[in-house]
């Protein structure tokens, strides 16, 4: 084998890495910093020859490949096989006359959203600029925009995909019909993305930001507010609320520091004045800790969620919902409050654009839910799985009467969770339910469809250290 991963790494111009290695460490290195790769053959790829020679060496010895760009949605830990990293895979080339880019896989929103704005349009890029371009858009992508917009994978025009069998295609909505439907949605089951063509849209300013309340005061009344008022809203407003427990620490707002924060988090592609007439009503709950809701150019979008960038271990899992329902409000007030285990809830609103398909199918379902429930909490010292999950699972059981599958874009290593499947809800063990874990993020008929072209494009699940769709 050591002969053989030399004769690689001669052949590549990116890095090839093994345990022991001084950079080994560095390239594995992941945002959430609970999973911990171990391959072993770690590929820093500098383009798509690159990306071929490695598939292929992998295929001939059956080792799993798996793909990392970011590591902010790692499913599983790379052990023993091939991990792929990708972040040598740059360029973002605007084409404003056709309101387009091209994105290389190793790219991340922030430096799309600048690129764009220069030429007055915008990416349907997320929340966070840190977050890897290919890996949000094979997941369906919730952006910013989702609710005027729709997934951002309804609107990725080419990838170009080293399969399986380490064949380099371009594949567009014509071309590769059954490919280009397969990938957006099966995620890395289907080869290793190394360029990808989005549209853009034309959006420069909104109105937007967040507002803060005291959570541990307010916080009854805000999710109440944010329930009713989330219900009656156009598609041009796209919001969120989170619950999470500011540090006491001098990095934090001085307003947040050591309080349980309420967060509502508001994007209005609409006039300023419509904004302000619509967020109104959440203003009139009472006084905010700190209040940004504001006319903003689009590009300062990041400063919406303002999430932390730093690395750090985590443990969670989210949802979609098809209402909000009294007993989850409940159950976010419960896990969230101070004193007990660090939990940060977070419900974002669905609907709108998100729930039409698109011009061009793609395997992204479950488009009929009204919101996503995402949980989660950090991992250290005495907070282990162990501890933080029953904390989890009670919020997931008061929400399983309404919960209609997991959320595709946030699939992260809580992988054997299937939704309602926890030990209060009389589920199954976590090793029985993986598979039902991932099948319960798309519909069926999408299922068994990715299940059959699995068989097709990789029939030996070469691709299987992710959340893996088996072949038929
Ligand atoms: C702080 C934070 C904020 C987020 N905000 C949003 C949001 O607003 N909306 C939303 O929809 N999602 C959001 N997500 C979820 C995010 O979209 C997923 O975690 C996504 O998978 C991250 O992709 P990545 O490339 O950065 O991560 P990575 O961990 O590097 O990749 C995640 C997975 O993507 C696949 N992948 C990545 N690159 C390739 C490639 N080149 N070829 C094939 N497969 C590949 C693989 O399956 C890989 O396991 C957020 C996540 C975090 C941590």
């Amino acid at each position: 084998m050591d002969a053989a991963v030399d004769a690689l790494a001669a052949l590549l111009r990116g890095p090839v890495l093994r345990p022991g290695d001084a950079a080994y460490d560095v390239e594995r290195a992941t945002f959430n910093s609970a999973v911990t790769h171990r391959p072993a053959v770690l590929a820093g790829v500098a383009d798509a020859a690159d990306v071929s020679a490695v598939v292929a060496f992998a295929g001939a010895r059956g080792l799993p490949v798996a793909v990392q760009s970011t590591g902010h949605g790692q499913a599983l830990a790379s052990a023993d096989g091939v991990l792929v990293t990708t972040r040598r895979l740059r360029g973002v080339h605007v084409d404003p006359s056709a309101a387009t880019a091209w994105i290389g896989a190793g790219e991340r929103w922030g430096a799309v959203v600048a690129a764009a704005a220069e030429h007055g349009l915008a990416p349907l890029n997320g929340s966070a600029p840190h977050v890897g371009v290919v890996g949000y858009l094979l997941g369906g992508g919730i952006s910013l925009l989702a609710r005027s917009h729709g997934f951002a994978a309804d609107r990725v025009r080419a990838i170009e995909v080293v399969t399986p069998d380490a064949v380099l295609r371009r594949v567009t909505a014509t071309s590769e019909p059954d490919l280009y439907w397969a990938l957006l949605g099966g995620r890395d089951n289907f080869g290793v993305v190394t360029r990808v063509e989005v549209e853009l849209v034309p959006v420069t300013r909104l109105y937007g930001g967040g507002l803060y309340f005291d959570g541990a005061t307010q916080g009854e009344a805000v999710l109440r507010a944010y329930r009713d008022w989330s219900a009656g809203l156009p598609e041009a407003l796209t919001s969120s609320i989170a619950f999470f427990p500011a540090p006491d620490a001098p990095t934090v707002p001085e307003p947040l520091r050591g309080r349980l924060v309420a967060h509502v988090r508001v994007v209005h592609t609409g006039s300023a004045e419509e904004g302000e007439r619509l967020v109104e009503p959440l203003r009139a709950i009472g006084p905010r800790l700190i209040d940004t809701v504001a006319e903003m150019p689009y590009a300062a979008c990041a400063s919406i969620f303002n999430e932390p960038a730093h690395p750090m271990p985590y443990d969670g899992e989210t949802v979609l919902l098809s209402e909000l329902t009294p007993r989850t409000l409940e159950a976010i007030l419960d896990v969230t409050r101070p004193g007990g285990v660090p939990c940060i809830a977070e419900v974002r609103h669905l609907g709108g654009a998100l729930a039409r398909r698109g011009e061009a199918p793609n395997a992204i379902g479950l488009r009929d839910a009204a919101y996503l429930l995402g949980v989660l909490s950090p991992l250290r010292g005495p907070l282990t799985r162990d501890v933080v999950r029953p904390v989890h699972e009670r919020l997931l059981t008061a929400a399983a009467p309404v919960t209609v599958g997991r959320s595709l874009p946030f699939m992260g290593p809580s992988g054997e969770r299937a939704p309602g499947a926890g030990p209060e809800a009389g589920g199954e063990t976590a090793a029985d339910t993986a598979e039902e874990a991932v099948r319960s993020a798309y519909e069926a008929k999408d299922y068994a469809r990715l299940r059959a072209l699995k068989a097709t494009y990789d029939p030996h699940n070469l691709f299987r250290h992710n959340h893996n769709i088996r072949p038929a």
